[in-house]
């Protein structure tokens, strides 16, 4: 149980001791996460080895790390999902509607003939353009 606490201590403390504070890369406060646990989980088989630890104690914690480090390995996963192909939430901003709202105004109806702004008439076929409001 102490073994635990200690791992659980060193797992939280320690990236933040050794990492100079730097936001920018998601990986690279993954890939020392990771780093940590493997670093831990060699400690902890030494101990093991050693007659320090329990066979029970040791299985505990390794179950222990090895769940972190999947946790760690999911988030990169996620991470790096996230950066090839942005999530299906966020694309609400698509550029199409506002686009195709403008474009009704410029192009004729009947001839298909675009203006730089709304005219009342066609300058092509000269058929009203009805898009242009009164
Ligand atoms: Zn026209």
């Amino acid at each position: 149980m102490l073994a635990v606490a200690v791992i659980a201590f060193i797992l939280v403390v320690r990236p933040k001791d050794l990492l100079p504070p730097e936001p920018e890369d998601p990986f690279a406060h993954l890939d020392e996460r990771k780093t940590a646990i493997y670093e831990n989980l060699r400690d902890l088989q030494f101990e093991f080895r050693v007659g320090k630890l329990s066979d029970t104690d040791y299985q505990k914690t390794k179950q222990d790390l090895q769940g972190e480090l999947a946790k760690v390995l999911a988030e990169v996963d996620r991470v790096r999902a996230g950066l090839a192909a942005p999530p299906l939430s966020k694309p609400k901003a698509p550029p199409v509607e506002p686009a195709k709202a403008k474009s009704t105004g410029l192009i004729c109806s009947s001839c298909g003939a675009k203006f730089e702004k709304e005219l009342k008439f066609c300058g092509e076929c000269g058929k009203p353009m009805k898009a242009a409001k009164a």
